[in-house]
């Protein structure tokens, strides 16, 4: 605390990411993608005229937004892009979920909602997860004054995805105020609600270049929705940064989208290792919680999480543990190369015996 800070910056709780190490570890901690970006990134980085950073870009990133548009059958005017996903989700609480009513959010969920509920002065009305560990779509959508519904599909750090024909019943409840669907891992087996921007437009989509892209250092995010939402998510970003996505990160996420052979090939890649690796834990006596994303949840009867996690870091193997009650209990592992997994599973299996 300083004297210097405003009271509301006293009553911050930041979010805390997952360690960021300097040592040479098997980092699956953060969800990222264990594989390079589309080849098309490098070649379009050294052929960068330098002296394009003089100039500022552009501020509504037109030709990124109009490859993105592209790449999911959505109109330009449908499409919003920023600095990470991260970014929009903070645009969307301001633009969206302040109206003095309670925010509807799973109990368990990405761990940055009630950092910008906190920031934003919004209430959560939290629901807990069913006994399969599934977010309660009905729980979320009952009845009652609301700012709003947040939720990821995938969840994170569960894994567990929605069908579509689930979300839709759900967008056909909540109808007065925005359904925030964030499918920052939608691309490893879950499918996406884009396809409902037309019908509802009360839905915000928004997704990271970060996780399927493998372009977690870039920054880049962006939301779909109808061109009433982008336009809100306008006002926030104009009132806040008129440039959010630099020119760089405008030339290399234009790159990413075009290689849609790159981007299966991968996404294939991390869903064949997540089931090896879910069936070979499964053989140590892990339970392993069903996951349409880029990491699994796990946890194991006779060890404790934080044991078992202390045990991977003694062996430079570095996964997430949340201390949390709900959650002690299971380690959360980001799906890494075929070799990293196997790395991982031989130290379990030191660690369990
Ligand atoms: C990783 C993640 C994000 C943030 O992605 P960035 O684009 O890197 O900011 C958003 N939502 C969820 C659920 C995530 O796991």
């Amino acid at each position: 605390m300083s004297q210097y800070w405003s009271p509301a910056v006293q009553r911050l709780t930041p979010y805390v990411p997952g360690e960021q190490p300097q040592e040479r570890v098997i980092k699956l901690n953060t969800n990222e993608n264990p594989y390079p970006p589309a080849p098309g990134v490098s070649e379009a980085l050294r052929e960068y005229a330098v002296d394009h950073l003089r100039l500022y870009p552009d501020p509504t990133s037109r030709a990124l937004r109009e490859t993105l548009a592209a790449a999911y059958d959505v109109s330009v005017a449908e499409t919003f892009v920023g600095n990470g996903s991260d970014e929009i989700l903070a645009f969307a609480f301001q633009a969206f979920f302040c109206h003095g009513a309670p925010l509807d959010v799973p109990a368990i969920t990405y761990s940055f909602y009630p950092v910008y509920a906190n920031l934003y002065g919004v209430e959560l009305r939290k629901h807990p997860l069913n006994a399969q560990w599934e977010v309660d779509l009905d729980a979320l959508s009952g009845t009652g004054e609301r700012s709003g519904v947040i939720f990821a599909n995938p969840n994170a750090p569960t894994g567990h995805a929605h069908s579509l024909d689930a979300i839709e019943a759900l967008l056909q409840r909540v109808t007065d105020r925005v359904v925030l669907v964030d499918e920052a891992y939608v691309d490893f087996g879950a499918e996406t609600a884009v396809a409902l921007i037309g019908r509802y437009p009360n839905l915000l989509v928004t997704g990271t270049f970060s996780k399927s892209r493998s372009l977690a250092g870039l920054r880049l995010g962006y939301a779909m929705g109808s061109p009433e939402l982008i336009d809100g998510l306008q006002r926030v970003k104009d009132s806040f940064n008129s440039y959010p996505v630099d020119s760089l990160a405008s030339l290399v996420g234009i790159e990413a989208l075009k290689d849609k052979d790159h981007f299966d090939a991968c996404r294939e890649h991390v869903i064949t290792t997540r089931e090896r690796t879910r069936q070979r834990l499964e053989t140590l006596g892990f339970e392993v919680l069903p996951s349409k994303a880029n990491f699994i949840l796990t946890q194991h009867p006779d060890y404790e999480g934080a044991q078992l996690f202390a045990g991977l870091r003694e062996r430079s193997i570095l996964v997430r543990h949340f201390n949390t009650t709900e959650l002690s209990n299971f380690l959360r592992i980001s799906i890494g190369t075929d070799d990293e997994m196997d790395s991982l599973l031989e130290a379990l299996e030191t660690l369990c015996r």
